[in-house]
């Protein structure tokens, strides 16, 4: 008996928002908020007789921390699930704490202006501090800390599948399969064709800001950074086959080195196809990649955006994409004093998840996870005033709702590793 109010109404919520009406029995009011409420009018009246959740929807402009208040004051959810987009992270969780409302969200916060001198300086000092450049980190959540603990109210960060079912698999390969875990490398295959020549899965500046920048991982209790796509493996994924994956800079390494006891070495890839490399390099070349205002035409456009316009809509690759996505983690370290290595992951099949909420799979591997963090943190199951990732949980009611929501799992006791 719950009240959620879900910020965002792009292509991953549109999954955590049908999934949120499969359990009406946990929401059973939805309000659906956005800055542009006729995507959210749409997506309401699409669900509508098809659930037994109440839906409404409202306006909102997130980045505006006022609007997010005087919208909780006059719903007044339970609970907050922000999918919209990165840069919101502070404005709404602020708003939370002003209203003593749980937090929920994806992806952790990202500035949207990088030449904004403020954050800079605090960006630049993290860069030498830690050793890695890219533009988000946990340490702006993370100082909200104190103050969630204070108010009692539970702060869930990066409940997505990368992060947040991946950071959910190794606290369950921690509690059940090792003594000590000692390395991590999670993997992320998308083996789907959309067939165009080149597409975004997600929000098209989200993606390529994390996709052109240098990668990095963990080793040795420090970062260690490379030049962009500079890393390259290949693997054999179940259901996708052999693929080229190359090593990126992930946000949930940085939670994990702080909160996995022993580890000695994290690391992220990702599968990309050699379109998909090819455009982004040309694009980045040309300036099209830049996130800072140009002057064109007595306008000033920042060409990230002007790309996004120019992009397919992720929500629109749904119907045409086919194949499957593979994302888990492989763990090796020490059990009873002996060497034991497993992989924990998921396959997911486009189509079928279009079949059922409308999307692709890399919404709805984001989408159903982003549901299941809310509904832990509605029904009390994750509560701890504070601010947390998903590894700082109980995995187990995470783990059996993956199973019962869409996204099974398999555990592998004798996986190939990556070298
Ligand atoms: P989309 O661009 O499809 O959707 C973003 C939504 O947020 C849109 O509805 C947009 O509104 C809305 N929005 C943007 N700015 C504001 C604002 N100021 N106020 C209110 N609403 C706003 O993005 P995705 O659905 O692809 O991604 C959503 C989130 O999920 C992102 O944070 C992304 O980083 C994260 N993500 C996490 C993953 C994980 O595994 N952890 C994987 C993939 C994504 P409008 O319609 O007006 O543009």
């Amino acid at each position: 008996m719950s009240r959620v109010l879900v910020i965002g109404c792009g292509g991953v919520a549109s999954v955590a928002i049908h999934k949120i009406c499969q359990v009406s029995d946990v929401f059973t009011d939805l309000c659906i908020a956005s800055r542009t409420v006729s995507k959210c009018d749409v997506l309401a009246e699409e669900l509508k007789g098809n659930t037994k959740t109440n839906i409404t929807t409202a306006n909102v402009d997130a980045d505006n921390t006022d609007e997010v208040i005087a919208l909780i004051n006059k719903f007044k959810p339970d609970v907050v699930l922000n999918v919209a987009l990165p840069y919101q992270d502070l404005t709404i969780m602020d708003a939370c704490l002003a209203c003593k409302v749980p937090y929920v969200d994806t992806a952790n916060y990202e500035c949207e202006d990088t030449d904004n001198p403020e954050w800079r300086k605090v960006y630049e000092e993290r860069c030498k501090r830690l050793g890695f450049t890219a533009y988000f980190d946990y340490s702006w959540q993370w100082a909200y800390r104190e103050k969630y603990k204070e108010a009692g109210i539970t702060g869930l960060l990066g409940t997505g599948f990368d992060p947040g079912v991946t950071s959910v698999f190794t606290a369950y390969a921690q509690k059940h399969y090792f003594d000590e875990i000692h390395t991590i490398d999670i993997l992320d295959c998308n083996g789907g064709d959309h067939g165009y020549p080149f597409a975004t899965n997600f929000n098209p500046e989200i993606n390529l800001r994390e996709v052109s920048a240098p990668g990095s991982y963990w080793e040795d209790g420090h970062w260690v950074e490379i030049p962009p796509m500079s890393i390259k493996r290949e693997y054999d994924f179940e259901g996708v086959g052999m693929k080229d994956m190359y090593l990126l800079h992930h946000e949930e390494i940085e939670a994990l080195a702080a909160n996995i006891p022993h580890v000695k070495r994290i690391r992220f890839f990702m599968t990309f196809g050699q379109s998909y490399l090819t455009h982004m390099k040309c694009l980045e070349n040309v300036g099209m990649l830049r996130t800072d205002p140009v002057e064109f035409n007595g306008q000033q456009i920042v060409p990230i955006q002007f790309l996004k316009a120019l992009l397919p809509d992720p929500a629109s690759l749904g119907p045409r994409t086919v194949g499957k996505t593979n994302i888990g983690c492989i763990f090796t370290g020490i059990k009873d004093g002996k060497e034991r290595k497993i992989y924990i992951y998921n396959v997911c099949d486009h189509q079928e998840c279009y079949r059922e909420v409308g999307s692709q799979a890399i919404s709805y591997t984001t989408g159903v996870p982003a549901m299941i963090g809310t509904m832990l943190v509605a029904k009390g199951i994750w509560n701890k005033p504070g601010v947390f990732t998903t590894d700082e949980f109980d995995p187990d009611p995470y783990m059996d709702a993956l199973n019962k929501y869409g996204l099974p799992w398999k555990v592998d006791e004798n996986p190939v590793l990556v070298d």
